[in-house]
């Protein structure tokens, strides 16, 4: 019922020239990928470069946040529905450089899964835990907490929305959680979801995903995919990611 989701998380990296040929790698090496769908999630001024590249490939792409604002004085924020208006299907909420640099709040991550949810947009809703939260045995805490709020948008929206479990120690450290570490927490958030019978929703993982650790993460049963930052800037390794 779940399937494979693997997306890339440019961060605040590119150009357009870079951009070009890091489009170009893909669209010519898609065919490789089978059964699995594939997103790109770029910087706000690159997001009309990578719709135009990525058009009839069947990647799909999306941006790295959301207002939670629909429109109005809020400057330098970008809405939903501007977001929608040129067809971006997903967007990053919560990821934990946002969480940590900008101050987002649990709340604020769910009220923008929320505008993302109002124009159509799949909320990519990320949690986990600090290198001191899970030293202290509060990993479970944590994400309970985090996504409290979250689910408390009802079953309706939790169908449409994607969670990405980002222990924050394996964020660009080359320290991976192993699988069954992982596997662990995707069943733990799986359990937070139990009530409210949403089977389809995919759990991502991130953190250090790379071509040589993604298949033994996928084989796991709880996890769906990957949300991959570093290696998702070179094609190739961002397309094997995706055959694993
Ligand atoms: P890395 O894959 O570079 O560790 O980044 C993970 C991440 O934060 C994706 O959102």
């Amino acid at each position: 019922i779940r399937k494979r989701l693997v997306i890339g998380n440019w961060k605040m990296h590119g150009a357009r020239s870079t951009n070009a040929t890091l489009l170009t790698g893909l669209c010519a090496g898609v065919s490789v990928v089978h059964n699995c769908d594939m997103a790109v999630c770029a910087p706000f001024p690159y997001l009309g470069q990578v719709s135009a590249c990525l058009h009839g490939t069947g990647i799909s792409w999306g941006s790295q946040d959301i207002s939670k604002h629909q429109q109005g004085a809020f400057t330098g924020e970008v809405s939903a529905d501007m977001l929608n208006d040129f067809g971006c299907q997903w967007a990053l909420v919560g990821h934990s450089e946002r969480r940590s640099l900008h101050g987002e709040t649990d709340q604020l991550v769910a009220d923008k899964a929320a505008a993302a949810l109002s124009a159509g947009i799949s909320p990519v809703v990320c949690v986990g835990e600090t290198q001191a939260e899970q030293e202290a045995g509060l990993t479970h805490e944590v994400i309970q907490r985090q996504l409290q709020p979250v689910l408390a948008l009802g079953a309706e929206s939790l169908a449409k929305l994607v969670i990405a479990y980002e222990p924050v120690w394996a964020i660009g450290t080359g320290l991976t959680a192993t699988p069954q570490q992982a596997q662990d927490v995707h069943a733990f958030i799986r359990a937070q979801l139990s009530g409210l019978n949403v089977p389809q929703v995919r759990i991502l993982y991130g953190g250090s995903v790379k071509a040589s650790n993604a298949s033994s993460l996928f084989a796991m049963s709880d996890i769906d995919g990957a949300l991959v930052g570093g290696a998702s800037l070179v094609a190739e390794e961002f397309l094997r990611i995706a055959a694993s």
